[in-house]
Parts: C-alpha cells; sequence; structure tokens
C-alpha cells in the first residue's frame, strides 16, 4: 500500500496570509515541507483522494500526482471540502465540449450517503455544485459505506450522532491503516480499529504552550473536541497501534517543521506529518 500525505495543514494551512509568526516567515521563505496545505491523503494504489480543502490544486502539484479517479470526503466542514472545484480542473475541457465531445472518464465521487447528501447542499446560481458536475459529466456518484477496488478496499466508519464524519478503514492484504483526519473525538469503540498497523489522525492538540507562547490550560474548551496528546498515546494501547502519524497541523499549534522533527524523538511510535510525506507498507 502506498499513501502519500499531501497536505499535513489544518484549518488554517501554512503560511497563515499576512502572518508574522515566526513559523509562517519560515515557510514562506523556505517553502515545503515547512509550509502545510490543508488536511488531505492521496492513495497512490487506486488513484483516491480524500478531502478537497481549498488549496488541493496546489497540494496535488507539490506532490506530482498525475491521476485521480476516485474522491472520498471525510465530513463536510469547509476546510475538507471548498476545494472541490478540483473536479472542473481535472475533468473540465472546454475545447472538447465546443465540437460535442462529452467527458469519458467521471471521477467517483464517494462518501457516506449522509455526507453525499449534505455535498449535494453546497450551491451557486446553477443550483447544487454535484448536479452541475454529474449534468457536465465529470463525475459518478456514489453513496455507500464499503469500496472495493482491485488492490485494496475501504470502510467508511460514521462518527456521531448524524453519521456524518466518516473514519477510513483501508486494507491491502495483511495490512490495515485507518485514516481519521478530523472531527473524531470521541474516537468510536468499534473492534475494526483495532490491531491495525497504522492510525494518521488529526483532531490533535500538540503541547501545552501553543503559539506565541499561548499557554493551555486543561480546562481550554479545545480539550473537549480536540485530543491531547495524552489522549493520543491512551488511543495507541487501547486500539494496539504500533504507530500513529498525527495530521491536519495547526497553524496555532505554534511549532515548525523542525520542532516537530524534535518532538517525535519524546515519543514512542508517534510521528507527525508533512506534505509529501509517503507511507509504503
Ligand atoms: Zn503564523
Ligand atoms: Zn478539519
Amino acid at each position: 500500500m502506498k499513501l502519500k500525505i499531501i497536505g499535513s495543514g489544518g484549518c488554517v494551512s501554512i503560511p497563515r496570509p499576512c502572518c508574522s509568526c515566526k513559523v509562517c516567515v519560515e515557510a514562506r521563505k523556505k517553502g515545503f515541507p515547512y509550509a502545510r496545505c490543508g488536511c488531505s491523503l492521496y492513495i497512490e494504489d487506486e488513484n483516491i483522494l480524500i478531502d478537497t480543502p481549498e488549496d488541493i490544486n496546489y497540494a496535488l502539484n507539490n506532490a506530482s500526482v498525475n491521476n485521480v479517479d476516485s474522491i472520498l470526503w471525510s465530513h463536510t466542514d469547509p476546510d475538507h471540502i471548498m476545494g472541490i472545484r478540483v473536479l472542473e480542473q481535472l475533468r473540465m475541457d472546454w475545447l472538447g465540449y465546443s465540437v460535442g465531445k462529452s467527458n469519458e472518464n467521471p471521477v467517483e465521487i464517494i462518501s457516506l450517503p449522509e455526507i453525499i447528501e449534505e455535498l449535494h447542499e453546497l450551491k451557486t446560481d446553477k443550483g447544487s455544485m454535484l448536479d452541475y458536475y454529474k449534468y457536465r459529466g465529470l463525475v459518478q456518484i456514489i453513496g455507500t459505506g464499503y469500496i472495493e477496488k482491485e488492490k485494496l478496499t475501504i470502510n467508511l466508519i460514521p462518527v456521531g450522532a448524524g453519521k456524518n464524519v466518516a473514519i477510513f478503514v483501508i486494507r491491502q492484504n495483511d495490512k490495515k491503516v485507518i485514516y481519521a483526519p478530523c472531527d473524531v473525538k470521541p474516537f468510536p469503540d468499534n473492534p475494526i480499529f483495532k490491531n491495525a498497523d497504522l492510525l494518521i489522525i488529526g483532531n490533535t492538540i500538540i503541547g501545552d504552550v501553543l503559539k506565541e507562547g499561548f499557554v493551555l490550560k486543561a480546562d481550554n474548551p479545545l480539550t473537549k473536541e480536540l485530543f491531547v496528546m495524552d489522549e493520543i498515546i491512551e488511543l495507541k494501547e487501547r486500539c494496539n497501534i504500533p504507530k500513529i502519524i498525527i495530521t491536519h497541523l495547526e497553524e496555532d499549534w505554534g511549532k515548525s517543521y523542525d520542532d516537530y522533527r524534535e518532538l517525535e524523538k519524546t515519543f514512542n511510535g508517534i510521528y507527525f506529518a508533512y506534505d509529501g510525506m509517503e507511507i509504503c507498507m
């Protein structure tokens, strides 16, 4: 299985526009991997992209991705869907249309039915964006909780009362990887997550001292919504997972690429993502 983290940034990617904090200044100067696009994952075996933050074109180019056959969405928060126009960049052929040709290779849009329903609410003057892309022949829409491809399978496990957030369980032969980028606290107690080879997870605050010396107190409301590192260690033990990669790294955490390299030395089997990070299993 070949995975590539093509966007490791959070709701606010790095460098944040107009920001003069040291992390953003360094990222502006040095580029990737100090810079981070919004959170997304590419599964190279089957040309599958998970999530489309607004800078997804930039992320795809940076990671030298040369084909996308399917797009899966984890949920419909803006930081995961606002790059949906990538569908036009991938398949729109105005010159072909002008001489009567139609697109023969639609991108498969796959997600939980609840998420597809929410995506249909994204509208412009032409109505639902997804319906417009379907009308143009750019997409084929599939609402499902299970995907079987030639080289791997993916289960989409719903999280939360609305069942409108997905955790992905990607399997190939005897390897199992879990991708849980956002909005996954509390982490569901489901045996499918046990004994995975790797968990890639977002939704985590890194450290007690954040951007520009902000001290995170235990009662800060962010700690209700997001995991803290002790909870990630506990989750690793509870699910018996040897390796965790933390992604969706917010600019607010105030840490640079080098800071994360140093920090991961203090943990056992816990690493921090960067744009272009390749995972082969
Ligand atoms: Zn900044
Ligand atoms: Zn998010």
